[in-house]
């Protein structure tokens, strides 16, 4: 088939479910159905003994065979492996990745004809390395990736263009303030933005990978497995196959719920049946702490972006979960506003990364030429120093997180003796105040220092980071005409040779073939650690501020107490 003249796709790669759209002639985006002819595909991957098949019957296969399927692998991007090995082999997140990629674009060209060209969602608070992974995932997929973009800027376009409160070329004839409420499988986030005109802003983001309806799930397996044992004696989350059924009645019992007021579930197992009716309200009790997680976070994000809820002129809701009751009531309750539910919540994002991908693509669209995103970092971004007096380590912020982009910071930091050779920056995203959790991004070495440079010179460091996600890194020691420079991009789990081996393996169908496949990254390799320890670290120049100074205290409290 020939390539379809301009068409770009848009993509929501998503933790438990991904969509693929495309905007037609119109301007209207579309869910493409994949070969199952649903809506919405797992992101889940089976690999059967001969051969891998993703989505639903991934999941199916869960019930059967767990240890060679693989699911939530977007938690794990940026990493090096995925979490188990499966089939007794491990995989670089991005690979299993890219089997979804793969299967969803497969699927969609039987309707649309060839295409490459795709633009990928991810979660606005997703830092450089799990970008980065993103993008290679499509690479890997055989996909020309125009463009990665944050998931609630994508659900406000989408939002934006069919509701009318942006232009078909996605302006915003009035400032809008949108909150976007992401609630997914696995994942929450929330995020206020800014459209005015042709500009998107970021004003804050925040978020917690570790909830989302699968934990609501888990509250209703607690309840009927906890019933199911009191009345039988059997625990049917002992068992694997009976979780996986288990599992199945409940998803369908809390979809029904969100329609209903009450639902039957019925549950058999070992020769025993059970019959429960759950009301809404009794759900709801049961997971109301997991909806406070969730009110706690918006209101953070509120605070954070200096903004009340007066100022939000439109409450965007993203994500299957969403649809439950209980999101809507807490929503409208706190802050007075009506959620916007026009767009099916699971198919929002993808929609919105199919406008912005025709946008992206050119001459065919040129109705969406006009938008210019601009993001704000979800992290710290900082340097690693040693706190002269205690030999602690200590992070110094140059760029807090949620600052508009493009951002600088200039810091000046010291040497930490005399005669100091060289010294490291060592650049890192994310973390607390000792530095611990940081990611480390990327380091850069001023070295041939003056032999007699005296402790406590000077070191200052500046940070630009550009809207395209390019940190430039630049050291200098005034006086000296030492400098150095770097700069840092999205650091890469998988090299240009592992990424080509991979896709070589993944394009001659050699995934099940353990001797064809490349030779598995060690933790090393794939961190920019420290490493030479010929490089020495510099020193803050300046006191703890007192916020800082009181969470070190804690932390080194909570060290004292530990060693006891
Ligand atoms: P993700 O972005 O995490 O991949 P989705 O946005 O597709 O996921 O959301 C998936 C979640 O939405 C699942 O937990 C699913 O059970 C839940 N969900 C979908 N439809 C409903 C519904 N009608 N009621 C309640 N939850 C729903
Ligand atoms: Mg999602």
């Amino acid at each position: 088939m020939s390539e379809a003249a301009g068409l770009a796709v848009g993509i929501d790669l998503g933790t438990t479910y991904s969509v693929l759209a495309h905007v037609d002639n119109s301007g209207r985006p579309w869910t493409v159905s994949n070969g199952e002819g649903d809506a919405i595909t797992p992101s889940a991957v089976f690999f059967d003994r001969d051969q891998v098949i993703v989505g639903k019957p991934a999941v199916k296969a869960a019930e059967f065979e767990p240890a060679r399927v693989a699911q939530f692998v977007k938690r794990q991007m940026g990493e090096s492996h995925y979490g188990s090995p499966i089939g007794g082999r491990s995989f670089p997140p991005e690979v299993l990745q890219a089997l979804v990629l793969r299967k969803l674009c497969d699927d969609a060209r039987l309707k649309l004809g060839q295409f490459t060209k795709a633009v990928i969602t991810v979660p606005a608070y997703f830092n450089e390395p799990r970008r980065r992974a993103t993008q290679d995932a499509g690479r890997l997929a055989g996909l020309e990736v125009l463009d990665i973009i944050n998931e609630p800027t994508a659900a406000a376009i989408a939002f934006g263009v069919q509701q009318g409160f942006l232009t078909r070329s996605g302006e915003s004839p009035q400032p809008e303030t949108l909150l976007v409420y992401d609630l997914g499988g696995g994942t929450f986030d929330v995020t206020l933005m800014e459209i005015d005109g042709p500009q998107y802003r970021t004003l804050a983001t925040a978020g917690d990978v570790y909830l989302g309806g699968m934990d609501w799930d888990q509250r209703l397996v607690d309840r009927v497995a906890d019933r199911f044992l009191a009345q039988f004696g059997v625990d049917p989350r002992q068992e694997e196959q009976a979780l996986a059924r288990l599992h199945w009645e409940v998803i369908e019992a809390k979809h029904a719920l969100s329609a209903r007021d009450e639902v039957t579930l019925q549950f058999a197992w070992d020769g025993h049946r059970m019959r429960s009716v759950v009301s809404r309200e009794q759900f709801e009790s049961l997971t109301g702490e997991l909806l406070d997680r969730t009110l706690l976070t918006l209101r953070r994000v509120l605070k954070e972006s200096r903004r009340s809820w007066n100022d939000v002129t439109r409450l965007l809701l993203v994500g299957g979960a969403t649809r439950m009751a209980m999101v809507q009531q807490m929503l409208r309750a706190e802050t007075g506003l009506e959620p916007d539910r026009s767009l099916a919540a699971d198919e929002a994002v993808a929609h919105g990364a199919a406008i912005y991908a025709a946008l992206q693509s050119g001459p065919d669209h040129p109705q969406y030429q006009g938008i210019s995103v601009r993001n704000v970092n979800s992290h710290d971004l900082g340097v690693l120093a040693i706190e002269s007096q205690t030999g602690m380590r200590r992070r110094q912020v140059l760029i807090p997180r949620n600052s508009p982009l493009p951002a600088v910071g200039v810091c000046d930091f010291v040497t930490q003796r005399d005669g100091q050779p060289n010294v490291r920056v060592s650049v890192v995203e994310g973390g607390d105040v000792t530095g611990a959790h940081a990611t480390p991004i990327g380091k850069c070495v001023v070295a041939k220092l003056p032999r007699n440079l005296p402790a406590r010179s000077r070191v200052r460091v500046s940070f630009d980071y550009s809207a395209s996600g390019l940190l430039n890194v630049g050291a200098a020691l005034p006086g000296t005409g030492r400098h150095a420079a770097i700069t840092i991009r999205r650091t890469a789990n998988l090299d240009e040779e592992a990424l080509a081996a991979w896709q070589d393996t993944i394009q001659r169908g050699e995934l099940l073939d353990e001797d064809a496949l490349p030779e598995p990254l060690t933790d090393s390799q794939s961190l920019a650690g420290d490493g030479d320890p010929s490089e020495e670290a510099i020193s803050p120049d300046s006191p703890p501020s007192a916020a800082e100074d009181a969470q070190l205290k804690a932390f080194f409290q909570g060290m004292g107490e530990e060693a006891q």
